[in-house]
């Protein structure tokens, strides 16, 4: 059993625009590789190249179909840990090696004191644990420990290598306890939600859900493309060169 703290004096986290992630997996791939070579490294690839592919991945984007009465509706939805604040992942830990930080909400791996039970995957309802086979522990999304606070960095990088990497901005990094930061109000605007609250670990990452589609944009159907094969200049040269 391992202790949290009695409060935190920050709640770091991210929150996620569902209506702008085009699942593009730029976040995934970016952590990856930015875990790989840094603070968690190394994180295993098992057949990567082959017909089983596995590994560790902290950061996963799983596409779903919606029925809107305007018809079908993709929903992308990037998942990783929430930072929970009442996370089962670290009280069920028998050796302390889960951890919550008092300073910013952080909960983290020691992977000295992990001895590879696997009790705090169980305990996690999100899917947010991800053992390594290879080193024989539990490892995690670490909220770029290794780049918020780096000073190495310039200071617009010091953000989570998924929110630097996304290209649409659906993925934002803050002080979700300060209700006047940027991140807290863009959550209040948009009606940002917990992910499953019912369970009571007290998910700090939000989603922000998508928004409703009008019957405008659902029914306009795109322009059509004037041809302009016929046009002189650069423009009148590309297409006829593309279309040989
Ligand atoms: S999402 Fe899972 S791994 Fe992350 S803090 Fe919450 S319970 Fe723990
Ligand atoms: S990088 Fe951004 S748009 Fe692409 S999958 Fe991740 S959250 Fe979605």
């Amino acid at each position: 059993m391992t202790c949290l703290p009695a409060h935190t004096e920050k709640k770091l986290g991210l929150v996620i625009d569902l209506d702008t992630c085009v699942g593009c997996q730029a976040c995934v791939t970016a952590c990856k590789e930015w875990n790989t070579g840094g603070h968690m490294a190394p994180l295993t690839d098992i057949d990567p190249y082959g017909g089983h592919v596995d590994g560790v991945w902290f950061n996963r984007v799983h596409t779903y179909e919606h029925m809107t009465e305007m018809g079908g509706r993709t929903v992308n939805f990037p998942r990783s840990c929430l930072h929970c604040e009442q996370p089962a992942c670290v009280t069920v830990c028998p050796t302390g090696a889960s951890y919550k930080r008092a300073s910013d909400g952080i909960v983290l791996v020691d992977e000295d004191k992990c001895i590879g039970c696997k009790l705090c995957s169980w305990a996690c309802p999100y899917g947010a644990r991800e053992f390594d086979t290879d080193v024989g522990v539990m490892k995690k999304c670490t909220l770029c420990v290794d780049r918020i606070y780096n000073d190495n960095l310039a200071e617009e990088d010091r953000v989570p290598a998924c929110v630097a990497a996304c290209p649409t901005s659906a993925r934002h990094f803050g002080d979700l306890g300060d209700p006047a930061s940027a991140i807290s109000q863009l959550v209040e605007a948009r009606g940002g939600v917990e992910l499953m609250p019912e369970l009571g670990y007290k998910p700090t990452n939000r989603y922000l859900p998508p928004r409703a589609r009008t019957e405008r944009a659902a029914r306009v159907d795109a322009p059509a493309l004037e041809p302009i094969r016929a046009e002189g200049g650069f423009l009148g040269w590309i297409d006829r060169m593309l279309s040989n």
